[in-house]
């Protein structure tokens, strides 16, 4: 489930090229910037949401968790970008096993 706050200000972003995980990343930080989206930490391999989102850039593996402060939906900011796979920022149904916190 989702509600409206979180509906309005995290849309799906498919992520296909590097300038849609910038976006992606942008949309996250401003999320969890006004208080829509509360920072849960990151996955496996993964580099913490706060050098990601200082614009110091990405490692191969982006994966950062977060969750709706209203309803709680659990949101997902992934995408591999060694081998140009891509990715997604979207909506998953449960809080995954192998989130690592780390402070944003
Ligand atoms: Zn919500």
């Amino acid at each position: 489930m989702s509600c409206s706050q979180c509906q309005n200000e995290v849309p799906f972003i498919k992520i296909k090229v590097p300038q849609n995980l910038k976006e992606a990343i942008i949309t996250a930080k401003s999320a969890v910037e006004s208080g829509c989206l509360v920072y849960r930490g990151m996955g496996n391999f993964a580099d913490p949401f706060k050098s990601i989102a200082s614009g110091s850039g990405w490692g191969d593996f982006v994966s950062n968790y977060f969750t709706c402060a209203s309803c709680g939906q659990w949101f997902h900011l992934h995408a591999e970008t060694y081998h140009g796979s891509g990715g997604a920022l979207e909506r998953i149904p449960s809080q995954p096993q192998n989130i690592q916190n780390d402070a944003y």
